[in-house]
């Protein structure tokens, strides 16, 4: 038997035994402090549901789900599809597992270990979903219509374009690298955002060696094919640097001795310090390990154009502008909206945003029934200072036009549901209940307030709103959080668990989405990486490098690729990194 074949009949076998691999799960996620979602393991009760399909199929509402990333598989992978009738469209007919993205641009793993078959994860949900490889080139809002395109080249069989109609759209198409319209980049720069561009960085980076190791070249001809510049300093533009790093200092200088003092890494950002997203602890312990690896940052430098040949830029404390020639440049910078996305901003008067915005509950704002989560949409959160007036409204229940400690108590587990920034608020002044948000002018304590008292008590916490990252980790928690609110759409339609509506009368049905941060790794290269882990907790070095093996083995989405991602470091310790050119 094959290795391979033995890890796919391995694979099977647990997929059979679901508590197994929860178990493991559970023990590294405990270590770790938390994790995504593993996909595979969480297959819950599809066959239990298949047998009411066949009663409810005509009264099914149909969903339809943009996208098979993070936030759209793990919508699906709750979802309970006896109750709707579920359409997937995405260009990729797999979901990719992007924190390992910047270890495929060096083969540390392989490409193919982090890609889960999107249909493999249908087919645990007993087929119930419906799946097309396709791309949405526009949603028609007004009719509830989408148009779709099917995306590989040379389809020489039938119409390419189709339209979908939706009783509820569900839109988890991610973002678009942001180039910042700078010239040049386009054309000339590599990005890290989809498994082929990881695979042909891989390509690129080994085209440079063996390009400077050609007869008849200078030494500095040589160096400038060795020169690899990387522009964003942050998680993925600093863990590609030291990936980068590794492979020439652990493989590639045994390889191409001749040329292994030529070899010159360059960060470039525009702000201070690289991973200011970061603890400052960190953002300082990674300079400090890259300048010892001799990884050049440049901070405080604005790239305005990039050749083929020269990557320029301008250094804003001096205002200087100055070029260096280049053999590589990958542009890590941030990301934008779609086109289609920005066109269905148009339609539905978000013309001015930036990024689609949805409510507390994931709804897109100004459109019915559609949804928006992950890297495409924000959330916009509610200011406790506009409904002001309709909160002291309510909670002066016996409309003395003071709110007593006894009113102001009673509300407020509502307003701190319906406000997060309020308790946000109340932690940055370290005050332990509202009650001691009620102060007069001088700050003496008070047992009433009325409603300029309250306003005074409440005016600063809206400063306390932030958006969330654009990451994994949120994106997968509001596809879970979806699903739960799908699941009990009808069945809890008479009975909301959501916050009090201070405007209007009830209860919101839903609680409304809440992000729960587990801790962030960024991997430094050297075995060595940092983390932010809940409760400001910060760790650092080699320990922290195993402590990310373990999480990363764990958030694996299926047994398949978590076992194929284990053997591939597993490989790479013992045999080193492959450099073919394939
Ligand atoms: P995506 O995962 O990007 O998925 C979007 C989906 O929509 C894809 O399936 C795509 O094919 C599909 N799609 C695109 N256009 C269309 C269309 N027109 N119609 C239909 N479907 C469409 N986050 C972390 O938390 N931790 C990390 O360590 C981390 N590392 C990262 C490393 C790299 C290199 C990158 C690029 C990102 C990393 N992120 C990390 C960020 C994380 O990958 C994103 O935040 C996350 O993927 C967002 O999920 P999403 O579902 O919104 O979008
Ligand atoms: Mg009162």
């Amino acid at each position: 038997m094959t290795i391979l074949s033995f890890f796919t009949r391995a694979s099977r076998a647990f997929n059979g035994y679901p508590a197994s691999s929860k178990l493991l799960l559970l023990c590294t996620l405990s270590l770790s402090g938390g994790g995504v979602v593993a996909y595979s393991e969480a297959q819950v009760d599809a066959s239990k549901t298949s047998v009411q399909v066949n009663e409810k199929d005509c009264k099914k509402k149909r969903v339809v789900v943009l996208g098979t990333g993070w936030a759209g598989i793990s919508f699906l992978k709750d979802l309970d599809v006896s109750a709707y009738d579920v359409q997937v469209v995405s260009p990729r007919n797999y979901f990719a597992f992007t924190p390992l993205l910047p270890s495929v641009t060096c083969g540390t793993v392989e490409a193919r270990s982090i890609v889960e078959p999107v249909r493999n994860i249908i087919k645990k949900r007993n087929g119930e979903i419906q799946f097309w490889e396709a791309e949405c080139m526009k949603i028609d809002a007004a009719n509830k219509k989408l148009l779709c395109r099917y995306t590989v080249e040379n389809n020489l069989v039938g119409n390419d374009e189709f339209t979908l109609e939706y009783d509820y759209l569900v839109i988890a198409v991610g973002a678009q690298v942001n180039t910042f319209n700078t010239p040049g980049v386009l054309e000339n720069c590599h990005f890290l955002k989809e498994v082929e561009d990881a695979q042909k960085i891989r390509r690129s980076v080994i085209d440079c060696f063996e390009k400077a190791v050609l007869p008849g070249l200078s030494e500095e001809e040589r160096r400038i094919n060795l020169h690899f510049v990387i522009v964003g300093g942050g998680p993925t533009g600093v863990e590609f640097a030291a990936e980068l790093h590794d492979f020439v200092q652990e493989d590639l200088v045994n390889l191409y001795p001749s040329v292994k003092d030529l070899v010159k890494i360059t960060v470039i950002q525009s702000g201070d310090h690289i991973l200011n997203m970061f603890d400052e602890r960190i953002s300082s312990f990674a300079e400090q390990k890259f300048r010892r690896d001799g990884i050049e940052v440049q901070t405080g430098s604005r790239v305005i154009s990039v050749s083929d040949k020269e990557i320029t830029m301008k250094l804003k404390a001096k205002g200087e502008i100055c070029s260096v020639p280049h053999g590589l440049v990958v542009w890590s910078t941030g990301v934008e909206t779609r086109p289609f996305v920005k066109d269905f901003m148009g339609q539905i008067g978000q013309a001015n945003r930036r990024v689609l915005a949805t409510d507390e509950w994931l709804r897109v704002k100004g459109c019915e029934d559609v949804y928006a989560l992950g890297d495409c949409a924000t959330i916009n959160q509610r200011k406790v200072m506009e409904d002001i007036a309709a909160i002291f409204k309510a909670a002066d229940k016996d409309n003395s036009g003071f709110l007593t400690v006894e009113e102001f108590k009673d509300v407020i587990d509502d307003i701190l549901e319906r406000y997060p920034q309020v308790e946000h608020y109340l932690k940055s002044k370290h005050l332990r209940d509202v009650t001691d948000l009620m102060k007069d002018s001088e700050g003496n304590d008070i047992d009433k307030v009325d409603i300029e008292g309250f306003k005074l008590a409440l005016c600063q916490a809206d400063s306390q709103v932030k958006n969330l990252p654009a990451t994994a980790q949120v994106a997968a928690q509001q596809g879970a959080y979806l699903s739960k609110c799908f699941n009990r759409k009808y069945k809890w339609k008479d009975n909301p668990e959501g916050p009090r509506r201070f405007r209007g009368s009830g209860r919101h049905q839903f609680h409304p989405f809440q992000y729960k941060h587990l801790g962030q790794f960024a991997p430094l290269g050297g075995e060595q990486a940092a983390a932010e882990l809940p409760g400001d907790w910060v760790s650092m070095g080699r320990s922290t490098q195993w402590l990310w093996y373990s999480v990363y083995a764990s958030k694996q989405v299926s047994w398949r690729t978590r076992v194929l991602v284990v053997s591939d470091w597993t490989r790479r310790f013992i045999f080193g990194r492959d450099s073919s050119r394939i």
